[in-house]
């Protein structure tokens, strides 16, 4: 008889990661658990087994690594073995994954249908947590606003408060654990006591679910929330809401709302930390002669003086105008990149203005042409 293949029973290569294991796992423990699959519940429940049993064995690095030398059966055949003889019970944490995993499986699965008794029907479990991802102007960020955030949230049912049970109707002995609220479960050459995978260990079970909300006691609903963004918050950085997230599963805490801030592209402003740059092209003239001219700011429009001989790419800082520093009464600096444009499309009679300015020019006005000049010189070797 060829040997069981585990991959094969979880539908995963050899090589597969511990992620994709688990996904697997989830995905297969899904099909095939007896109280969602309506079908051959006896044939459902060996496969239900034979799935942990895989899962269990590659799950746990070191027995997947013996499992991959002498394969299943050699496994099974080191009966005398301490580590293989059964009896994993003993071994708190050897199911305790599996368990949190149905847990995560059938808790929050309304999906699973009405009469799909999952654990989390009755185990107190934690809302989810959800991301908002804002889109804030650089204004925004400079003065700080209160923005409105639409989000889809898991609520408590109206209907059954939560509770997951049909009201008017109570609940009644698990029929899986016979209100023990845990199962041993016996597959191949172990067997384990766990949580009961229906009643979630509560021992007993709604007679009928509530209607609304399929038993998992949240619907989904959409809501407004205002969330208040401070002045000079940086890209990437959130915002977080206690208990503004998903609500909690039979009485268990909220999640919470991350709003994540995003800067939305602009215009003319670029911001760096707390400095705002912008590009300011002058004419030749404005940088030889100066000028004094007017920019925007995000607070307003400045005069701007430009020195003469003004550089192209040359800086001017405005101290204090770029953006509020977080949790500081400071504020950043503007810094005005300044781009000298050379005139185009000039006609004759400008550029016989332009030779009359040559002649009042000497090398002394243009600091880098002469120094490059006297440089290029020792790499001349007279001409060709
Ligand atoms: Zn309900
Ligand atoms: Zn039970």
């Amino acid at each position: 008889m060829a040997d069981k293949d585990l991959y094969a029973v979880l539908g995963v290569s050899r090589n597969a990661t511990a992620d994709e294991l688990k996904i697997a796992f989830r995905n297969k423990a899904k099909e095939f658990h007896p109280d969602v699959h309506v079908g051959d519940k006896k044939a459902a429940e060996e496969k239900f087994k034979e799935i942990g049993e895989a899962y269990q064995i590659l799950s746990n690095p070191e027995k997947r690594n013996i499992y991959d030398q002498v394969g299943y059966e050699g496994m099974k055949g080191r009966g005398g073995s301490q580590q293989y003889s059964g009896g994993f019970e003993d071994m708190g944490d050897m199911f305790g994954d599996i368990s949190d995993i149905f847990g995560d499986l059938f808790g929050f699965s309304g999906g699973a249908g009405k009469r799909g008794g999952g654990s989390g029907r009755s185990r107190r479990r934690s809302g989810d947590d959800i991301r908002y991802d804002s889109a804030l102007t650089l204004e925004d960020i400079a003065f700080g606003r209160t923005e409105t955030v639409e989000v889809g949230r898991k609520e408590a049912c109206d209907t059954c408060k939560g509770l997951g049970i049909k009201p008017g109707t109570g609940k009644s002995t698990c029929k899986t654990c016979g209100g023990a609220g845990k199962v041993r479960q016996s597959s191949g050459f172990f067997s384990v006591v766990t949580t009961c995978p229906t009643c979630g260990g509560a021992g007993e079970t709604a007679e009928h679910y509530c209607d609304d909300c399929g038993g998992s006691g949240v619907r989904m609903k959409k809501r407004k929330i205002e969330v208040k963004i401070p002045a000079g918050v940086e890209e990437g950085q959130y915002i977080k809401l206690n208990g503004e997230g998903n609500s909690g599963i039979n009485g268990g805490p909220s999640g919470d709302l991350y709003v994540v801030v995003n800067l939305k592209h602009h215009e003319i402003y670029r911001r760096e930390s707390d400095d705002i740059f912008l590009d300011v092209p002058v004419t030749l003239l404005q940088a030889v002669c100066g000028d004094d001219i007017e920019i925007p700011t995000i607070y307003g429009n400045y005069k701007l003086k430009i020195p003469a001989g003004t550089q192209n790419n040359e800086e001017i800082v405005i101290k204090g105008k770029g953006l509020p520093i977080l949790n500081s009464q400071g504020k950043g600096d503007m810094r005005v990149v300044i781009h000298v444009e050379v005139p185009k499309g000039i006609n004759s009679k400008l550029k016989e203005a332009y030779k009359n300015v040559k002649v009042l020019e000497s090398e002394d006005n243009y600091e880098a042409v002469k120094r490059a000049f006297r440089t290029f010189k020792k790499y001349k070797k007279g001409v060709e």
